[in-house]
């Protein structure tokens, strides 16, 4: 059974060596993900070269993804390179404080408005929530608070404020200095840490654009000021191409109890208004030291891919950790085993809603004739931007969408698209009356139909032209088809 939920996979110092990479790869990698984070742009290219040549060697399409760092406020370092707190220590945060000179008592900061954004009784969070200082006192430049939950606390560590209202403008110099280096690597997604607004992934896209790329964009949502506001999220979405549930940031800032609610909401949203969602961060932790995962961590994929995302990621497991080709078969396989859950099969997406567009109308249509029509195994449409299948797999359904696409960029594209099968296909040299049968030889090849299968295909009139597509034809593998 081909896997339906893709996966997305974080390179980093584990998945450095080609032979690393090819192994991620072969254990099912759909797209890579390039966390700007960490690493030089050297090492990014480097990578994102050796994903490219190994793909094109084995036969396959891996998307790139490159994630901007955002405006991740960050402790400075300590003296000693880290120190230990115990509840109820005085700790001061203090923006003019030496950079290197941390201490038991107090450290320095980068971000130098945290002074107006905090005020008594705020809790901040640092190390992913692992420490938590709550807010006494802010003066001048130095927040003084008392510590709640103790722990080591090393040098550069993260900081959330609980409820979210951190002001920092999600684009930093550095993010825009990393957007080129994302365009120069010809990246395939750009995703931006802490969206607050829609202007966020409008800004992103233009200055994509004004370089000459088409990149999707990715907003991660992981503040919770833009969980809480529900007008807002949509319109996030709706500028977005696809949305990440970014769990490792919005989990600290909104508190664990609400997290899968709202992961469940994301979800539904994305999926509602025909846009892509990726669940992130955390689902296979235990496999960073382990080879096998938790029963927690094969429920929480199990349950993401039930909630019908279309994919889930993978961080340290794949960057840092020991066991990549592990963490990656090990997911797949969940997937898969979740995918046969009837539940998944059947849809009601917007059965009730009128529809504006033709193309909208034969993707959806095409979807419901496959779903309802017996011995159909395939679903094929000929697409120019990804627009279609886009908009078939917003459709619950446990049969294939092969995306028939002479363009790079759209046959990288549709890699994320749950139920979406890439197939580089060039139609222009074929004359129209012969495309449905090479079609049906090709998904022959790939073992996907024998003769009998039925198979449902869309196209537009004009072959090779941007959201044309006005028709669906069903064909029967084995007799003669035109
Ligand atoms: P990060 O984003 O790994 O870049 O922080 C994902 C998350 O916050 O969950
Ligand atoms: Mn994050």
């Amino acid at each position: 059974m081909l896997r339906r939920t893709k996966i997305v996979a974080t390179l980093g110092p584990a998945t450095t060596e080609e032979d690393s990479i090819r192994d991620i790869i072969a254990a099912g990698t759909d797209v890579v993900r390039l966390n700007f984070s960490h690493g030089n742009a050297e090492e990014h290219i480097a990578r994102a070269r050796a994903v490219r040549r190994i793909a094109r060697s084995e036969g396959r399409t891996v998307a790139i993804l490159a994630d901007l760092q955002g405006p991740k406020l960050r402790i400075a370092r300590f003296r000693e390179g880290k120190v230990n707190l115990a509840a109820g220590d005085q700790f001061t945060l203090d923006t003019t404080w030496p950079k290197d000179a941390g201490t038991e008592t107090c450290v320095g900061l980068d971000y130098e408005h945290l002074t107006q954004d905090v005020e008594p009784g705020d809790i901040l969070l640092l190390d992913d929530g692992r420490i938590e200082l709550a807010v006494q006192q802010v003066e001048g430049t130095s927040i003084a608070c008392q510590v709640r939950l103790g722990g080591e606390l090393s040098d550069n560590k993260g900081l959330n404020k609980r409820g979210g209202g951190l002001s920092a403008p999600a684009l930093t110099d550095k993010d825009r200095r990393d957007l080129k280096t994302a365009v120069e690597l010809d990246t395939d997604y750009v995703a931006v840490s802490f969206t607050r607004c829609r202007e966020d992934i409008d800004q992103t896209r233009a200055l994509l654009r004004e370089c000459n790329s088409q990149a999707g964009v990715i907003a991660k949502i992981e503040r919770a000021e833009l969980v809480n506001d529900t007008d807002q999220l949509d319109k996030v979405i709706i500028a977005s191409d696809a949305v990440m549930v970014a769990r490792g940031d919005l989990g600290v800032e909104i508190g664990d109890a609400e997290l899968v609610g709202v992961q469940k909401h994301i979800i539904g949203r994305a999926r509602a208004l025909n846009r892509v969602v990726i669940t992130a961060t955390q689902m296979m932790e235990s496999m960073v030291t382990s080879p096998i995962p938790t029963r927690a961590e094969v429920s929480d994929v199990a349950n993401a891919v039930l909630d019908y995302t279309d994919a889930v990621m993978l961080s340290a497991e794949s960057a840092v950790g020991r066991y990549p080709k592990e963490a990656i078969e090990a997911t797949a396989r969940i997937c898969v085993g979740a995918e046969r859950q009837s539940s998944t099969h059947h849809s009601r997406h917007r059965i009730n809603e009128t529809m504006e567009k033709v193309d909208e109308a034969i993707a959806l249509s095409a979807m419901y004739a496959a779903n309802h029509l017996e011995d159909v195994r395939a679903i094929v449409c000929m697409t120019e931007t990804g627009a279609t299948p886009l908009m078939m797999s917003r459709i619950k359904s446990s049969l294939p969408i092969f995306a028939f696409s002479r363009h790079l960029a759209t046959q990288a594209r549709v890699t994320l698209y749950r139920g979406v099968q890439t197939v580089p296909f060039d139609s222009r040299t074929i004359p129209n009356e012969a495309i449905n049968a090479s079609v049906v030889l090709e998904l022959e090849r790939r073992g996907v139909i024998k003769a009998g299968d039925r198979v449902v295909i869309t196209k537009g009139d004009y072959a090779n032209a941007q959201g044309g597509t006005n028709t669906m034809k069903i064909v029967k593998a084995g007799s003669n088809i035109r």
